[in-house]
């Protein structure tokens, strides 16, 4: 079975603690990890379609702006070496994510409210 991702949380589902903005949105997560390869996509993905926060297609987080988000799923691809469209699996980024974890860090996880259920500082 395959989920559709967007960049960021090709990255930060890495640090999924069970922790989120509802119930269903939780439990979808879940079932989202469960699947073993990814489609990557451009956009709302299976985790917004059960996030609050999406509206109009658009991420309407109150700690980020929809701008904000796609920079981060296009800076997480460019990391990952990955781009839109291409099917992944979560071994093939937890080998790459050593490498550009402190970067990514430094980009965008110093404002992040969930920083510390990630990485507990
Ligand atoms: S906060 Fe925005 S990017 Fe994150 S899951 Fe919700 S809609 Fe998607």
């Amino acid at each position: 079975m395959k989920s559709r991702l967007r960049g960021h949380h090709l990255i930060c589902l890495n640090f999924f603690r069970g922790e989120g903005y509802s119930e269903d949105f939780i439990k979808n997560i879940y079932a989202v990890l469960k699947k073993e390869k990814v489609e990557i996509v451009s956009g709302p993905d299976e985790v917004c379609a059960k996030c609050p926060y999406l509206n109009d297609k658009k991420c309407a987080s109150n700690e980020y702006s929809d701008e904000m988000i796609l920079v981060q799923d296009k800076e997480a691809l460019r990391l990952l070496g990955f781009m839109a469209g291409k099917i992944v699996d979560w071994k093939m980024i937890a080998v790459i994510l050593p490498d550009i974890l402190e970067e990514w860090k430094v980009q965008f996880c110093a404002g992040c409210g969930y920083r510390k259920v990630c990485f507990n500082e």
